[in-house]
């Protein structure tokens, strides 16, 4: 599809339910109110450099063939090649890759990622196939975009719906239509084909992380700290284990099925998480439930929203009783409810900087494939630490600076990071 034909909003209202695409464009436009960038660059980051539909045909395992559609959306490289997920859903469309291609511009942006955005998938339902039909699928898939993919282009990942497992097809039947073994195709794959240690728990560890800073700087003690965090995930479950470490009191996690919470403080690690035992929370002891709405409205000093996105609305932010909301999931904010918060002086650390931990890991683990190195644990969280505190300190130093809220400094940072570039390297021809 051209990039022309992506309909747009250009609209300044901020409508509640807008998609991925209008949030990602209205935060640019937002952003750009704030910097120094060029108008013709701006204008330029509202597109995608393309859009790529194949059809994936698969044959089901009753002999029958059923046709597929798949997407790879890619956004923009002029910091390096184009990285994001593959995300097996009924509800994927080119539209959503756009807007979800677009944040990854921003994330790699704001962590000083040498990447630029891109996201792909199929619209299918993942439940719906035997595990040799998703491999079937995904290794078609991965020969429909083989054109459009590989190491210094553009680099997949694991998203909703697939995981290690997809990643490894992915990479096996790249590498075999290439003659060579190319593990730097995607990322996400598992530890024994070039995966990285440390990348499963690297989101939940970048919001551990940017929670401990943002208590610090607002002059709290960890250890006099509490916690109440939705989904209890690979994001959830991780962040709330380390600030559990670290000190804090988590005294509510929630699943799909609702909340546990104790405001003495939960052990997190009997609490099973998504990976551990799905939809296990509610079958933990506790001496007090809470329904997902509740959870978010708990009188806690911090609030992690890792499950799904808007979940924080105009309906209940002004209702939230935290004094810092940190955002693990992707989008958990509409942005009628950031306005709201923002009024009420309760700082929202926003997802791009908060959850970056994994495409940050995932960077790292592209680094181990091109040199054929293989980083130990401890360092790959060594330099986890060292990257996301940068990224804390250039977009802290923003708001110090501009006076602004964490979402508007980490798309200022990101922004003049892209717009330097696409400067240094001019508009070809
Ligand atoms: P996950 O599948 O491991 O866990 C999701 C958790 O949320 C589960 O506990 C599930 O029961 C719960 N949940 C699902 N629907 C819910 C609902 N309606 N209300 C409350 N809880 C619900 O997923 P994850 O990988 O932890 O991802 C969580 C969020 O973080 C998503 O928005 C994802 O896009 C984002 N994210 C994930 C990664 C990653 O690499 N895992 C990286 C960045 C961002």
């Amino acid at each position: 599809m051209p990039a022309n034909t992506v309909t747009d909003s250009e609209s300044d209202d901020e409508p509640e339910h807008e998609s991925a695409l209008e949030t990602a464009r209205r935060q640019l436009r937002e952003a750009a109110t704030h910097v120094d960038v060029d108008p013709g660059v701006i204008e330029r980051l509202k597109h995608p450099t393309r859009v790529v539909e194949v059809a994936v045909p698969l044959k089901r395992d009753d002999g029958s063939v059923e046709v597929f559609t798949g997407y790879r959306a890619q956004h923009d490289d002029v910091r390096g090649p184009y990285k994001g997920g593959l995300r097996y859903h009924p509800d994927v469309s080119s539209q959503e890759c756009v807007g979800l291609a677009m944040w990854m511009t921003w994330k790699c942006a704001v962590m000083d990622i040498p990447y630029g955005g891109a996201k792909g998938g199929i619209i299918v339902n993942p439940k719906e196939l035997s595990t040799d039909e998703k491999e079937r699928l995904t290794r078609r898939f991965a020969e429909e975009i083989r054109d459009e993919v590989g190491p210094n282009q553009d680099i997949p990942a694991p998203d909703m719906g697939t995981d290690a497992k997809t990643m490894a097809w992915f990479m096996d039947a790249y590498s075999m239509q290439e003659g060579e073994t190319i593990p730097g195709v995607v990322t996400g794959k598992p530890p024994v084909i070039g995966g990285s240690y440390g990348r499963e728990e690297a989101p939940g560890r970048s919001v551990a992380i940017i929670a401990r800073e943002a208590i610090d700087y607002y002059d709290n003690d960890i250890r006099d700290t509490t916690v109440a965090i939705q989904g209890y995930g690979s994001v959830g479950a991780n962040a709330a284990r380390l600030l559990d470490e670290w000190g804090a009191d988590v005294v509510a996690v929630s699943d799909v099925n609702g909340g546990i919470y104790d405001t003495s403080g939960l052990d997190t690690q009997s609490v099973p998480s998504h990976k551990e035992e799905p939809e296990g929370v509610m079958s933990q002891e506790a001496p007090n439930t809470v329904t997902n709405e509740e959870l978010l409205e708990l009188d806690v000093d911090v609030l992690i929203p890792a499950a799904i996105g808007n979940v924080i609305t105009i309906d209940n932010a002004d209702d939230i009783k935290a004094d810092i909301v940190v955002e693990g999931a992707n989008g958990p904010t509409t942005s009628g409810a950031d306005s709201i918060l923002d009024e009420r002086d309760i700082p929202v650390v926003p997802d791009i900087l908060a959850n970056a931990g994994g495409v940050t890991v995932s960077y790292f683990e592209w680094l181990q494939d091109i040199n054929r190195r293989k980083w130990s644990k401890e360092r790959v969280q060594n330099e986890l630490e060292s990257e996301i505190m940068s990224a804390w300190d250039n977009v802290k130093a923003e708001v110090e600076a501009s006076d602004t809220s964490w979402r508007d400094a980490a798309y200022i940072v990101a922004l003049n990071r892209i717009g330097a570039a696409k400067e240094a390297r001019g508009l070809w021809p």
